[in-house]
């Protein structure tokens, strides 16, 4: 089979290599999925770029993003999986633990990410747990479908279930055009929360407008000085925040008093230096959001089969241009989410 495969750190161009692989067998519990669409996310750069938990250990396999068909199961699976068409949730837990058993996988100790910590699903086939299958709506194309599980799962996260945000409160998102920030501020807008959107272009600005109260292009002014303009001073109730160490301290200034701040990523950065006063003294809160669980994932997959949310999909690209894509959502030179098409 095709892979996309990521044989050591670099550039797009010489870090990726469109390779020959043997097809996986799915063990006891697995199935096997041929993919028709994998949708790239940061995680796939960071692979190429190495993060202070890497293994380096090469070659990767990276794309955690899967919809296609199941084309094979172990033993002890229901073979009426087989032909069904599929969007896979990533995340591979234990089952058994206090954090499993209370719905909560992502808590997992023995959490793992098909596509970061397992083969993922930039080749023509992959193996995951049966467990991790959704079935795919009728009302979903593959590449629409690729869009939505982390990008979506952990804007639902962030936005609904830890960050609690409800109907009659501000939000702030920022990088509202990537992936995940353009999932949450869709995620937000569609509550019916006052939003507020930051990004740096005005070309990224027309595609998130729609979607927010006000758009804050933030090479212009500090972001957190024009949200105390919007809000006569008084701050949003909620920020999500998946940049890290360049706007931890804007973000919390932003925040009203008993705001909270949702954080999924630190893609500028992990050490962030912030005043602690500026958290405690105005009984803020801050709410880790890594990825959602998978009655999350559940939830929101059902609201983009209904038309109720929308992934924005920037380009619809074939294998062999997998460096292309890397080198797009690397540049933040997109709006939504790249996918690949493994059919193409
Ligand atoms: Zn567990």
């Amino acid at each position: 089979m095709r892979t996309g495969d990521i044989i050591g750190y670099g550039d797009p161009e010489e870090a990726i290599e469109i390779r020959d692989a043997p097809v996986p067998d799915p063990g006891p519990g697995w199935v096997r999925v041929r993919v028709e669409a994998c949708g790239l996310n940061h995680l796939d750069v960071f692979a190429r770029r190495g993060h202070p938990e890497d293994d380096g250990a090469f070659p990767k396999r990276t794309g955690c993003d899967i919809s296609g068909v199941v084309d094979a199961v172990g033993d002890d699976v229901d073979p009426s999986w087989i032909d069904e068409t599929v969007v896979v949730y990533p995340g591979v837990s234990c089952g058994d633990c206090e954090y499993c058993l209370n719905g909560e996988h992502t808590m997992c100790h023995d959490y793992r990410i098909v596509g970061e910590d397992l083969p993922g699903g930039l080749a023509e086939f992959v193996a995951v747990p049966a467990w991790c299958l959704e079935s795919r709506p009728e009302s979903l194309d593959a590449v629409t479908a690729a869009a939505c599980p982390v990008a979506f799962t952990t804007a639902w996260r962030l936005v609904v279930s830890a960050g609690e945000l409800r109907p009659a409160e501000t939000a702030l998102v920022l990088g509202a055009s990537g992936g995940v920030g353009n999932a949450a501020l869709r995620i937000a807008d569609r509550l019916g929360a006052t939003t507020y959107a930051t990004t740096s272009s005005p070309a990224k600005a027309a595609a998130v407008e729609p979607f927010a109260s006000e758009v804050i292009e933030y090479t212009e002014q500090p972001f957190d000085e024009t949200v105390a303009e919007l809000t006569d001073g008084r701050g949003v109730d909620l920020v999500v925040d998946h940049v890290g160490a360049e706007t931890w301290q804007r973000s919390i200034d932003s925040l009203a008093m008993g705001g909270r701040m949702a954080i999924c990523g630190a893609t500028s950065g992990a050490d962030a230096s912030i005043d602690v006063r500026s958290v405690y003294q105005h009984h803020r809160r801050i709410i880790g959001a890594p990825m959602g669980n998978r009655q999350d994932f559940r939830n929101v997959l059902r609201l983009v089969a209904d038309g109720t949310l929308e992934p924005a999909i920037d380009r619809v690209l074939p294998l062999d241009r997998l460096a292309e894509g890397h080198a797009t959502i690397e540049n933040r030179d997109v709006v939504g989410k790249v996918v690949i098409d493994l059919t193409a």
